[in-house]
Protein backbone atom coordinates (compact mmCIF):
# COMPACT_ATOMS: atom_id res chain seq x y z
CA UNK A 1 0.00 0.00 0.00
CA UNK A 2 1.34 3.15 -1.20
CA UNK A 3 0.99 6.34 1.31
CA UNK A 4 1.68 9.96 1.63
CA UNK A 5 3.19 10.49 4.67
CA UNK A 6 2.35 13.67 7.07
CA UNK A 7 4.12 14.06 9.92
CA UNK A 8 2.78 17.13 12.00
CA UNK A 9 4.54 18.42 15.09
CA UNK A 10 7.64 17.46 16.74
CA UNK A 11 6.97 13.61 17.40
CA UNK A 12 4.88 13.72 14.29
CA UNK A 13 7.83 14.54 12.21
CA UNK A 14 10.11 12.26 14.09
CA UNK A 15 7.82 9.18 13.79
CA UNK A 16 7.93 9.86 9.85
CA UNK A 17 11.61 10.11 9.74
CA UNK A 18 11.69 6.57 11.68
CA UNK A 19 8.94 5.44 9.32
CA UNK A 20 11.76 6.23 6.01
CA UNK A 21 13.90 4.94 8.13
CA UNK A 22 12.93 1.63 8.39
CA UNK A 23 11.51 1.83 4.66
CA UNK A 24 15.26 2.66 3.21
CA UNK A 25 16.91 -0.03 5.96
CA UNK A 26 14.24 -2.76 4.27
CA UNK A 27 14.30 -1.51 0.87
CA UNK A 28 10.84 -1.42 0.52
CA UNK A 29 8.92 1.27 -1.05
CA UNK A 30 5.36 2.12 0.94
CA UNK A 31 5.82 5.94 1.69
CA UNK A 32 5.01 7.66 -1.87
CA UNK A 33 6.33 11.40 -0.40
CA UNK A 34 6.65 12.66 3.49
CA UNK A 35 5.98 15.97 4.44
CA UNK A 36 6.63 17.42 7.46
CA UNK A 37 4.17 20.16 9.21
CA UNK A 38 5.46 22.47 12.27
CA UNK A 39 5.01 25.93 13.62
CA UNK A 40 8.66 25.12 15.80
CA UNK A 41 11.44 25.74 13.06
CA UNK A 42 13.95 24.06 15.25
CA UNK A 43 12.08 20.64 14.96
CA UNK A 44 11.91 21.15 11.30
CA UNK A 45 15.81 21.48 11.47
CA UNK A 46 16.50 18.41 13.44
CA UNK A 47 14.90 16.34 10.93
CA UNK A 48 16.61 13.79 8.91
CA UNK A 49 15.03 12.05 6.50
CA UNK A 50 12.31 14.79 4.81
CA UNK A 51 14.03 16.37 2.02
CA UNK A 52 14.32 20.31 3.46
CA UNK A 53 12.05 21.42 0.70
CA UNK A 54 9.11 19.25 2.02
CA UNK A 55 9.49 20.92 5.33
CA UNK A 56 6.19 23.34 6.55
CA UNK A 57 6.57 25.93 8.55
CA UNK A 58 3.35 27.48 9.73
CA UNK A 59 2.06 30.12 12.21
CA UNK A 60 5.12 32.21 11.64
CA UNK A 61 2.87 35.28 11.85
CA UNK A 62 2.00 34.22 15.47
CA UNK A 63 4.25 32.18 17.16
CA UNK A 64 7.40 33.61 14.90
CA UNK A 65 8.70 30.12 14.76
CA UNK A 66 8.93 29.26 17.98
CA UNK A 67 5.93 26.36 18.69
CA UNK A 68 2.82 26.46 20.01
CA UNK A 69 3.83 25.02 23.26
CA UNK A 70 1.25 23.31 25.29
CA UNK A 71 -1.24 25.45 23.24
CA UNK A 72 -3.30 22.69 21.24
CA UNK A 73 -6.10 25.28 20.59
CA UNK A 74 -3.36 27.41 19.21
CA UNK A 75 -2.45 24.44 17.24
CA UNK A 76 -5.52 24.44 15.69
CA UNK A 77 -5.79 28.19 14.83
CA UNK A 78 -2.05 27.98 12.99
CA UNK A 79 -3.14 25.43 10.86
CA UNK A 80 -6.32 26.76 10.04
CA UNK A 81 -4.68 30.00 9.17
CA UNK A 82 -2.00 28.61 6.77
CA UNK A 83 -4.33 25.92 5.44
CA UNK A 84 -3.19 27.28 1.82
CA UNK A 85 0.34 26.81 2.31
CA UNK A 86 -0.55 22.59 3.62
CA UNK A 87 -2.75 22.56 0.48
CA UNK A 88 0.09 23.39 -1.25
CA UNK A 89 2.92 20.74 -0.12
CA UNK A 90 0.01 17.82 -0.35
CA UNK A 91 -0.52 19.68 -4.10
CA UNK A 92 3.14 18.89 -4.59
CA UNK A 93 2.72 15.04 -3.81
CA UNK A 94 2.41 12.96 -6.67
CA UNK A 95 -1.40 12.14 -5.03
CA UNK A 96 -2.38 9.87 -7.92
CA UNK A 97 -0.02 7.30 -7.24
CA UNK A 98 -0.99 6.87 -3.11
CA UNK A 99 -3.45 4.42 -2.10
CA UNK A 100 -4.01 6.41 1.29
CA UNK A 101 -2.88 9.15 3.29
CA UNK A 102 -1.28 8.94 7.17
CA UNK A 103 -1.41 11.99 9.56
CA UNK A 104 1.02 11.06 12.35
CA UNK A 105 1.34 13.35 15.62
CA UNK A 106 1.53 13.24 18.89
CA UNK A 107 -1.54 13.78 20.45
CA UNK A 108 -0.22 15.80 23.60
CA UNK A 109 1.42 18.60 23.01
CA UNK A 110 0.44 21.75 20.71
CA UNK A 111 1.11 21.88 17.11
CA UNK A 112 0.51 18.09 16.62
CA UNK A 113 -2.34 17.29 18.51
CA UNK A 114 -4.24 20.97 17.34
CA UNK A 115 -3.21 20.91 13.48
CA UNK A 116 -3.33 17.23 12.78
CA UNK A 117 -7.10 17.10 12.77
CA UNK A 118 -7.67 20.48 11.06
CA UNK A 119 -4.90 18.81 8.07
CA UNK A 120 -7.18 15.51 7.93
CA UNK A 121 -10.29 17.43 7.81
CA UNK A 122 -8.43 19.16 4.82
CA UNK A 123 -7.60 15.81 3.38
CA UNK A 124 -10.95 14.62 3.48
CA UNK A 125 -12.36 17.33 2.19
CA UNK A 126 -9.72 17.50 -1.17
CA UNK A 127 -9.28 14.09 -2.17
CA UNK A 128 -11.11 10.93 -2.45
CA UNK A 129 -8.68 8.33 -0.83
CA UNK A 130 -8.67 7.32 3.28
CA UNK A 131 -7.28 9.60 5.02
CA UNK A 132 -5.84 7.56 8.54
CA UNK A 133 -4.48 8.90 11.17
CA UNK A 134 -1.56 8.01 13.62
CA UNK A 135 -1.96 9.15 17.45
CA UNK A 136 0.80 9.47 20.25
CA UNK A 137 -0.59 9.09 23.86
CA UNK A 138 1.48 10.99 26.18
CA UNK A 139 2.95 9.26 28.73
CA UNK A 140 0.97 9.74 32.12
CA UNK A 141 3.87 10.89 34.15
CA UNK A 142 3.54 13.82 31.31
CA UNK A 143 1.24 15.39 33.44
CA UNK A 144 -2.37 16.67 33.46
CA UNK A 145 -2.44 19.25 30.88
CA UNK A 146 -1.05 16.89 28.28
CA UNK A 147 -3.74 14.30 29.07
CA UNK A 148 -6.29 16.80 28.28
CA UNK A 149 -4.45 18.16 25.20
CA UNK A 150 -4.57 14.15 24.17
CA UNK A 151 -8.35 13.92 25.02
CA UNK A 152 -9.51 16.97 23.54
CA UNK A 153 -7.65 15.77 20.31
CA UNK A 154 -7.97 11.91 20.09
CA UNK A 155 -11.95 12.95 20.43
CA UNK A 156 -11.43 15.37 17.15
CA UNK A 157 -9.10 13.42 15.20
CA UNK A 158 -11.46 10.36 15.55
CA UNK A 159 -14.04 12.33 13.72
CA UNK A 160 -11.75 13.49 10.74
CA UNK A 161 -10.26 10.33 9.85
CA UNK A 162 -11.10 6.91 8.72
CA UNK A 163 -9.25 5.05 10.85
CA UNK A 164 -7.26 5.96 13.85
CA UNK A 165 -4.05 3.82 14.71
CA UNK A 166 -2.98 4.53 18.05
CA UNK A 167 0.32 4.03 20.16
CA UNK A 168 -0.02 4.48 23.75
CA UNK A 169 3.68 6.09 24.60
CA UNK A 170 2.59 4.90 28.70
CA UNK A 171 2.29 1.01 27.30
CA UNK A 172 5.67 0.99 26.16
CA UNK A 173 7.90 2.78 28.44
CA UNK A 174 10.61 0.56 29.28
CA UNK A 175 10.73 -0.26 33.25
CA UNK A 176 13.64 1.47 34.30
CA UNK A 177 14.27 3.97 31.15
CA UNK A 178 12.46 7.32 30.95
CA UNK A 179 10.39 8.07 28.23
CA UNK A 180 12.79 10.71 26.56
CA UNK A 181 15.81 8.17 26.44
CA UNK A 182 13.13 5.95 24.78
CA UNK A 183 11.38 7.57 22.04
CA UNK A 184 13.92 6.55 19.73
CA UNK A 185 13.20 2.76 20.47
CA UNK A 186 9.84 3.66 20.66
CA UNK A 187 9.40 5.59 17.17
CA UNK A 188 11.64 1.87 15.64
CA UNK A 189 9.06 0.15 16.96
CA UNK A 190 6.07 2.01 15.43
CA UNK A 191 7.91 2.04 12.27
CA UNK A 192 8.30 -1.53 11.95
CA UNK A 193 4.75 -1.98 12.93
CA UNK A 194 3.41 0.45 10.30
CA UNK A 195 6.32 -0.56 7.60
CA UNK A 196 5.75 -4.23 7.50
CA UNK A 197 2.03 -3.46 6.95
CA UNK A 198 2.15 -1.07 5.26
CA UNK A 199 5.19 -3.05 2.74
CA UNK A 200 3.58 -6.51 3.05
CA UNK A 201 1.50 -6.12 -0.52
CA UNK A 202 4.17 -4.06 -2.03
CA UNK A 203 6.51 -6.77 -2.61
CA UNK A 204 7.32 -6.56 -6.83
CA UNK A 205 9.96 -9.58 -7.13
CA UNK A 206 10.35 -13.18 -6.42
CA UNK A 207 9.14 -15.05 -3.59
CA UNK A 208 5.96 -13.56 -4.03
CA UNK A 209 3.18 -14.01 -1.52
CA UNK A 210 1.06 -16.67 -1.65
CA UNK A 211 -1.61 -14.75 -0.20
CA UNK A 212 -1.03 -11.22 -0.71
CA UNK A 213 -2.14 -8.16 1.66
CA UNK A 214 -2.58 -5.73 -1.03
CA UNK A 215 -3.76 -2.25 -0.50
CA UNK A 216 -7.78 -3.41 -0.88
CA UNK A 217 -7.12 -5.73 2.43
CA UNK A 218 -5.90 -3.09 4.50
CA UNK A 219 -8.77 -0.29 3.28
CA UNK A 220 -11.33 -2.99 4.24
CA UNK A 221 -9.70 -4.00 7.78
CA UNK A 222 -9.64 -0.22 8.37
CA UNK A 223 -13.38 0.82 6.90
CA UNK A 224 -15.44 1.74 9.38
CA UNK A 225 -13.85 3.97 11.59
CA UNK A 226 -12.95 4.03 15.15
CA UNK A 227 -9.95 2.92 16.50
CA UNK A 228 -6.86 0.28 15.74
CA UNK A 229 -4.80 -1.16 17.51
CA UNK A 230 -1.67 -3.45 16.29
CA UNK A 231 0.20 -6.46 17.60
CA UNK A 232 3.12 -7.71 16.65
CA UNK A 233 5.70 -10.85 17.88
CA UNK A 234 8.21 -12.72 16.50
CA UNK A 235 10.12 -15.93 16.72
CA UNK A 236 14.13 -16.67 15.89
CA UNK A 237 14.83 -18.95 13.58
CA UNK A 238 17.96 -21.28 14.14
CA UNK A 239 19.12 -20.52 11.04
CA UNK A 240 22.71 -21.95 9.64
CA UNK A 241 24.82 -18.14 8.90
CA UNK A 242 24.67 -17.07 5.12
CA UNK A 243 27.04 -18.21 3.13
CA UNK A 244 28.59 -17.43 -0.33
CA UNK A 245 25.71 -19.76 -1.89
CA UNK A 246 23.25 -18.62 0.51
CA UNK A 247 21.92 -20.94 3.70
CA UNK A 248 22.07 -24.85 3.06
CA UNK A 249 19.49 -25.94 5.44
CA UNK A 250 17.24 -28.54 5.77
CA UNK A 251 13.46 -28.33 5.50
CA UNK A 252 11.70 -27.41 8.56
CA UNK A 253 8.95 -30.03 9.93
CA UNK A 254 5.71 -28.43 8.95
CA UNK A 255 4.14 -29.38 11.84
CA UNK A 256 6.68 -27.14 13.53
CA UNK A 257 5.89 -23.85 10.70
CA UNK A 258 2.64 -23.88 11.97
CA UNK A 259 3.06 -24.35 15.26
CA UNK A 260 5.30 -21.75 15.15
CA UNK A 261 2.89 -19.36 13.23
CA UNK A 262 0.07 -19.86 15.45
CA UNK A 263 1.91 -18.98 18.80
CA UNK A 264 3.67 -16.10 17.58
CA UNK A 265 0.44 -14.86 15.95
CA UNK A 266 -0.93 -15.59 19.74
CA UNK A 267 1.87 -13.65 21.37
CA UNK A 268 0.95 -10.67 18.87
CA UNK A 269 -2.78 -10.11 19.91
CA UNK A 270 -2.54 -10.80 23.46
CA UNK A 271 1.11 -9.62 24.02
CA UNK A 272 2.00 -5.69 23.47
CA UNK A 273 -0.58 -4.32 21.76
CA UNK A 274 0.22 -0.45 20.60
CA UNK A 275 -3.12 0.31 22.35
CA UNK A 276 -3.80 -2.21 24.91
CA UNK A 277 -7.59 -3.27 24.46
CA UNK A 278 -9.97 -5.77 25.00
CA UNK A 279 -9.46 -7.87 22.04
CA UNK A 280 -13.18 -8.94 22.06
CA UNK A 281 -13.79 -5.65 21.13
CA UNK A 282 -12.33 -5.82 17.92
CA UNK A 283 -14.78 -5.17 14.61
CA UNK A 284 -12.64 -6.35 11.82
CA UNK A 285 -9.10 -8.03 12.51
CA UNK A 286 -5.74 -8.28 9.63
CA UNK A 287 -3.02 -11.06 10.59
CA UNK A 288 0.27 -10.43 8.29
CA UNK A 289 2.75 -13.54 8.59
CA UNK A 290 6.39 -13.15 7.31
CA UNK A 291 9.39 -14.50 7.29
CA UNK A 292 11.70 -16.43 4.79
CA UNK A 293 9.18 -18.69 2.60
CA UNK A 294 10.55 -21.90 3.58
CA UNK A 295 8.93 -20.80 7.63
CA UNK A 296 5.90 -19.43 5.64
CA UNK A 297 2.70 -22.08 5.83
CA UNK A 298 -0.76 -21.46 4.27
CA UNK A 299 -1.84 -23.88 7.02
CA UNK A 300 -0.50 -21.57 9.53
CA UNK A 301 -2.05 -18.80 8.34
CA UNK A 302 -5.30 -20.22 7.65
CA UNK A 303 -5.00 -21.34 11.21
CA UNK A 304 -4.23 -18.40 12.83
CA UNK A 305 -7.11 -16.81 10.93
CA UNK A 306 -9.43 -19.19 12.83
CA UNK A 307 -8.14 -18.55 15.83
CA UNK A 308 -8.40 -14.88 16.12
CA UNK A 309 -11.87 -15.21 14.52
CA UNK A 310 -12.85 -17.16 17.64
CA UNK A 311 -10.60 -14.85 19.92
CA UNK A 312 -12.23 -11.53 18.42
CA UNK A 313 -15.39 -12.71 17.79
CA UNK A 314 -15.22 -11.38 14.63
CA UNK A 315 -16.08 -12.86 10.90
CA UNK A 316 -14.21 -10.62 9.46
CA UNK A 317 -10.60 -11.81 9.92
CA UNK A 318 -8.32 -11.18 6.62
CA UNK A 319 -4.41 -12.87 6.48
CA UNK A 320 -1.56 -12.95 4.39
CA UNK A 321 2.04 -14.06 4.30
CA UNK A 322 5.21 -12.05 3.47
CA UNK A 323 8.04 -13.73 2.38
CA UNK A 324 11.52 -12.27 3.65
CA UNK A 325 14.41 -14.38 2.15
CA UNK A 326 17.29 -13.49 4.28
CA UNK A 327 15.38 -13.02 7.89
CA UNK A 328 16.71 -14.74 11.09
CA UNK A 329 12.73 -14.63 12.09
CA UNK A 330 9.01 -15.85 11.55
CA UNK A 331 6.71 -12.46 12.58
CA UNK A 332 3.16 -11.95 13.02
CA UNK A 333 1.16 -8.56 12.56
CA UNK A 334 -1.93 -8.33 14.11
CA UNK A 335 -4.14 -5.83 13.37
CA UNK A 336 -7.18 -4.87 15.39
CA UNK A 337 -9.77 -2.31 13.81
CA UNK A 338 -12.61 -0.65 15.33
CA UNK A 339 -11.45 -1.38 18.86
CA UNK A 340 -14.39 -0.23 21.61
CA UNK A 341 -13.43 -1.72 25.47
CA UNK A 342 -9.87 0.56 25.66
CA UNK A 343 -9.64 1.50 29.12
CA UNK A 344 -6.54 3.49 28.47
CA UNK A 345 -8.38 6.23 26.93
CA UNK A 346 -10.98 6.11 29.58
CA UNK A 347 -8.72 6.99 31.88
CA UNK A 348 -7.60 9.51 29.73
CA UNK A 349 -10.52 11.32 29.48
CA UNK A 350 -11.04 10.85 32.95
CA UNK A 351 -7.56 12.52 34.14
CA UNK A 352 -8.44 15.26 31.25
CA UNK A 353 -11.63 15.92 32.65
CA UNK A 354 -10.66 16.65 36.52
CA UNK A 355 -7.99 18.97 34.93
CA UNK A 356 -10.22 20.58 32.96
CA UNK A 357 -11.97 21.17 36.10
CA UNK A 358 -9.06 21.86 38.42
CA UNK A 359 -7.98 24.67 35.68
CA UNK A 360 -11.35 26.40 35.32
CA UNK A 361 -11.32 26.64 39.24
CA UNK A 362 -8.11 28.30 39.51
CA UNK A 363 -8.96 30.61 36.78
CA UNK A 364 -11.96 31.50 38.58
CA UNK A 365 -10.24 32.19 41.71
CA UNK A 366 -7.34 34.32 40.11
CA UNK A 367 -8.57 37.81 40.14
CA UNK A 368 -9.76 37.83 43.58
CA UNK A 369 -6.09 36.32 45.32
CA UNK A 370 -4.65 38.65 42.64
CA UNK A 371 -6.44 41.69 43.85
CA UNK A 372 -5.27 39.99 47.33
CA UNK A 373 -1.92 40.51 46.74
CA UNK A 374 -1.82 44.09 44.94
CA UNK A 375 -3.81 45.54 48.00
CA UNK A 376 -1.74 46.38 50.99
CA UNK A 377 -5.09 45.72 52.85
CA UNK A 378 -5.11 49.23 54.34
CA UNK A 379 -5.03 51.70 51.76
CA UNK A 380 -1.43 52.40 53.62
CA UNK A 381 -0.04 52.39 50.27
CA UNK A 382 -0.93 54.87 47.58
CA UNK A 383 -0.59 53.61 43.45
CA UNK A 384 1.73 56.14 41.16
CA UNK A 385 -1.24 57.28 39.44
P1 LIG B 1 4.19 19.36 19.28
O1 LIG B 1 5.49 19.58 18.57
O2 LIG B 1 3.65 20.63 19.86
O3 LIG B 1 3.19 18.67 18.45
O4 LIG B 1 4.46 18.45 20.55
P2 LIG B 1 5.46 17.21 20.66
O5 LIG B 1 5.35 16.41 19.44
O6 LIG B 1 6.81 17.69 21.07
O7 LIG B 1 4.90 16.42 21.90
C1 LIG B 1 3.63 15.83 21.92
C2 LIG B 1 3.67 14.52 22.66
O8 LIG B 1 4.28 13.59 21.82
C3 LIG B 1 4.47 14.48 23.94
O9 LIG B 1 3.65 14.73 25.00
C4 LIG B 1 5.01 13.08 23.98
O10 LIG B 1 4.07 12.22 24.61
C5 LIG B 1 5.05 12.67 22.55
N1 LIG B 1 6.40 12.65 21.93
C6 LIG B 1 7.27 13.66 21.72
N2 LIG B 1 8.32 13.25 20.99
C7 LIG B 1 8.10 11.94 20.71
C8 LIG B 1 8.79 10.94 19.95
O11 LIG B 1 9.85 11.15 19.36
N3 LIG B 1 8.20 9.71 19.90
C9 LIG B 1 7.04 9.41 20.52
N4 LIG B 1 6.56 8.17 20.43
N5 LIG B 1 6.36 10.32 21.22
C10 LIG B 1 6.88 11.57 21.31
Amino acid sequence: MKIALLGVGQAGGKVADAILDYEAASRTDFVTDAVAINSARADLLGLRRIPAERRVLIGQSRVKGHGCGADNELGVTVAEEDIDEIRGAVDDLPVHEVDAFLVVAGLGGGTGSGASPVIARELSRLYTEPVYGLGVLPGSDEGGIYTLNAARSFQTFVREVDNLLVFDNDAWRRSGESLQGGYASINEEIARRLGVLLSAGEVSEPPVPESVVDASEIINTLAGGGVTTIGYANSRLDRPPRGLFGRREQDPDETDVVNRITATVRRATLGNLTLPANVKSTERALVVVSGPPKYLSRKGVEGSRRWLEEETGTMEVRGGDYPVPDSDYVSALVVLSGVTDVPRIKELQQIGAETQRNLAERAAQRPEALRDLVWDGDGEIDPLF
